[in-house]
Order: structure tokens, then C-alpha cells, then sequence
């Protein structure tokens, strides 16, 4: 029998309290009916805890080390220049408004998206399969699509692209996504775009990304944003409605629903720079709760020292460097010292206590070994945001990006797929293999 098509819901920043409450208290009716069906279940992002490095684990099944992209902003060696996706308006502003465009719309696909790294479009336009995708950032595949804008040109995406009015592959009657972002219209038009989709029953995997919960729990803290969470599950209804009815959706398609990180309160806000101001060469990149500390050629401190200037700060609770053969974390001159073990799991030697977060040896060791992380990565301690490039950051409301549980755990929900993943990075083999397509040699060597 011909397996179910996959419908792939990412909620943007919902966490697993969040979800778990709305089903207990009937705040998310559709989701309950498709809990009931299904396997719920906690699961882990990567980290940084970071949407475009999320959902590029999310499209590859990688972690950092293979999908390369290493967070919201980052310093491109080769270019010598900044990449800043969008922390913030203010952020986009200062490393230029039409560069953060370009670089988030093309190039982080384009040209920043590991070469190494094989999306799900990709793998199953390979098979011969048919992928539909809306708004989803990750979303390299190996169909041409023309963008609205000239300036933007031509990518590479799913047979069925639908991002932001930007690319359109076929006029669905969605509306303009960009008119009031708060008012829900992002999300209104992935929405009226994923009904269309259904009616037509037009894919095997159709990734459906809702990106607004995240902004408004960025904006009112990371228990409060209710009414998004219940538009969300509106939306999901909207795709059962197209079917005909929860049990219709059912009938025709498998589902995998998640977010891609969680988010913690912010209480405290920090500015990292001013550790480094007597230090040629040693540039900041900080966003959200991580931040990488770049050496540049000008630079004359080694990782560890460029760490050590971070011991009585604060809001940094690890600094993670590499040195040799192991990676080292480091919080208020204590350090833990860690490398994989050939037979699999982590040798660790120090205070344990350093990195009990989730997963955190394999996360924090793949986030190092990106060839485009800094030479110090940084975690921020629990109520604590590092300004961005712009000042900007979310204070009073929520954030994410460092290893601790609440960044860093996400719900997970499957029905009609088989498997059992606990990671953001096993979604994609889960989906291959619901097709029986074999996941790409960088899982298959993860798993042994
Ligand atoms: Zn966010």
C-alpha cells in the first residue's frame, strides 16, 4: 500500500507546557482530536535554540555540524562580513535592511545551507516524490521558482513553494501575508494556502509553518500567548475542514506536529560587547539567549582567554570552546571538559553539573564543530537576554536560543507515522522512512 502523504506542522516557539495545558483545558481542540490518534511526546531542539538553525535541523535531520548554519547572526569568514537574519527590526537596520533580506529570503538556502546536508524536499524530488512547503525558512529543493521581486531572482525550493507572497508556484487566492503580522495575517495566508493544498491533495509531505506563536510569546512571555496557540489549532483546523473532517484528515494523511524550540521568561537584558572592547579582532555575534565570540585575524587572545573574560558575567552561564581533541565549557572559571566517544555517548571530565541541560554534550559539541560557529559559544543563563546587533531584544516577554530544558525541549506528536523520535534532528529520517527512503549517511552514522 502506498504510504500516507505527510502533512508536517512546525509551530514557531510553542512550548511542550503550553500544548499540554491547551489539550488538558480544550484551548486546542483540533490538536487533542489528533493527540488522541497519536503518540505525544517531549523531544529536543539543537542549539542554538534558534529558529533558522532549528528548522534547518528540522529540513536535513542535521545538527549544526553538517546543515551549517549556526545561528541568527553570524560572521561569514570567506565574505568577511556579518549575516543577521532578522533578530530584530533594529538589527536588520544596522547590518542593512536589504542585506538581512537577501540572506534571509535566498542566500541562507542558497549559499549558507551546508552542501553536506540533503533537505527532505530534496531527498524526495530525488525519489520521485511531490513536496509543498509555506513560509518554511529551510526550504532548499531542486525546483526553479521566480520570486515576485526581481531583485530576489530565482531559487531552489519544493515543487509546491508558497513563502510570504515572495514565491508563489501557483495563485491559491491566499491574501497578502505582510498587512498585521499581530493580527495574524502571516498565518492566515499559510493557512488559506495549506486549505488549497488539501483540497487538491497536492503532495506527498507538505510542511505547514506557522510562525506567529513564536512573536507573540516573544512579546507577552512564554505562558501567555493563549490566543495564538488557539489560532494555531484553528489553522490546523482549517486543514481537517479541506479534508472534510478530522477523521477524513486522518484517513488520507499522516501528521508530525511540533515546534522547533521552547522559550523562558526574560528578566535581565546584557550587552556582551563591552567585554571585549580593548580587544582587536574579538566580534560579537548575540541574539536572543546564544551568542557566538568570534577571533578574527586581528585577534590576539586564544578561545579559552576570550571565555575567560565572560567568568563574572552574569547572564552568560556556559562559554563553550574547543581545545585539541575535546570541547570545554566553562562557567565562573569551573570547566567541564568533553569529546564523543568512538563507541557513541560523550566522555566528560569536570563537574558534570556544567552541562546538565538536554542533550546537551551532543548539542553543544555539534553547535562548535559548525564551520561557521565563532571560537566561543555562548549560553545564557536562565532569565537573561543578550542584546542584538540593534540593541534589540525582549524584555518582560520570552526568548530562546540557549541549552537550558525551557529553550530547549519542544512537543512532539505523530499520527500514522511510525517511530519514535526524541530530537528535532529525527524528524526527517522518521519521514523518509515513512516513505522507505533511506535517511542520509550523516544520520544513519549518527544512530550507529
Ligand atoms: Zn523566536
Amino acid at each position: 500500500m502506498r504510504p500516507k502523504p505527510v502533512i508536517l506542522v512546525v509551530i514557531d516557539g510553542l512550548t511542550p507546557a503550553m500544548l499540554e495545558g491547551a489539550i488538558a483545558s480544550g484551548g486546542a481542540p483540533t490538536l487533542a482530536r489528533l493527540a488522541e490518534h497519536g503518540t505525544y511526546r517531549r523531544a529536543t531542539s539543537v542549539f542554538p535554540s534558534l529558529t533558522p538553525v532549528c528548522l534547518s535541523s528540522i529540513a536535513t535531520g542535521a545538527h549544526g555540524d553538517v546543515h551549517e548554519i549556526p545561528h541568527l547572526v553570524w560572521y561569514h569568514r570567506r565574505d568577511g562580513r556579518l549575516v543577521e537574519y532578522g533578530s530584530s527590526f533594529g538589527a536588520a537596520r544596522a547590518a542593512g535592511i536589504g542585506k538581512t533580506l537577501r540572506d534571509t529570503l535566498v542566500n541562507m538556502n542558497a549559499e549558507h545551507l551546508g552542501v553536506g546536508a540533503v533537505t527532505l524536499f530534496e531527498t524526495l524530488a530525488d525519489a520521485g516524490l511531490r513536496s509543498a512547503a509555506v513560509n518554511f525558512t529551510a526550504y532548499r529543493g531542486r525546483t526553479v521558482h521566480r520570486s515576485s521581486l526581481p531583485f530576489l531572482g530565482n531559487v531552489l525550493g519544493p515543487e509546491r513553494f508558497y513563502f510570504y507572497n515572495l514565491f508563489q508556484s501557483e495563485r491559491t487566492g491566499a491574501p497578502l501575508s505582510f498587512r498585521n503580522r499581530s493580527a495574524g495575517t502571516i498565518d492566515a495566508y499559510a493557512t488559506a494556502v495549506g486549505r488549497w493544498l488539501v483540497t487538491r491533495d497536492g503532495f506527498d509531505l507538505f510542511v505547514f509553518y506557522l510562525s506567529d506563536y513564536d512573536y507573540a510569546s516573544h512579546e507577552l512571555g512564554p505562558d501567555r500567548a493563549h490566543d495564538v496557540l488557539g489560532r494555531c489549532d484553528a489553522a490546523v483546523g482549517a486543514l481537517a475542514d479541506a479534508a472534510g473532517g478530522i477523521d477524513e484528515l486522518l484517513e488520507r494523511y499522516a501528521l508530525v506536529v511540533l515546534s522547533d524550540h521552547g522559550q523562558t521568561p526574560v528578566r535581565h537584558v546584557a550587552s556582551l560587547q563591552r567585554h571585549y572592547v580593548d580587544v582587536a579582532g574579538a566580534l560579537v555575534c548575540a541574539s536572543n539567549r546564544a551568542a557566538h565570540v568570534y577571533a578574527l585575524d586581528a585577534c590576539a587572545l586564544d578561545p579559552r582567554q576570550l571565555a575567560a573574560r565572560l567568568d563574572a558575567e552574569p547572564s552568560v552561564e556556559l562559554a563553550l570552546f574547543r581545545e585539541g581533541a575535546e570541547a570545554v565549557a566553562r562557567r565562573e572559571g569551573e570547566e567541564l571538559r568533553f569529546a564523543p566517544r568512538p563507541q557513541g555517548g560523550f566522555h566528560v571530565a569536570g563537574d558534570a553539573s556544567l552541562l546538565a541541560h538536554p542533550d546537551a554534550p551532543a548539542r553543544a559539541w555539534a553547535a562548535l564543530a559548525n564551520p561557521n560557529a565563532g571560537d566561543v559559544l555562548v549560553s545564557a543563563t536562565a532569565g537573561w537576554e543578550f542584546a542584538d546587533l540593534g540593541g534589540g531584544h525582549h524584555l518582560g516577554g520570552g526568548s530562546h536560543g540557549s541549552l537550558v530544558a525551557g529553550d530547549s525541549e519542544v512537543p512532539l506528536l505523530t499520527v500514522g507515522v511510525d517511530g519514535d523520535p526524541r530530537s528535532i534532528v529525527e524528524v526527517a529520517p522518521t519521514v523518509l522512512r515513512h516513505f522507505g527512503i533511506e535517511a542520509p549517511a550523516y544520520v544513519l552514522g549518527r544512530a550507529a
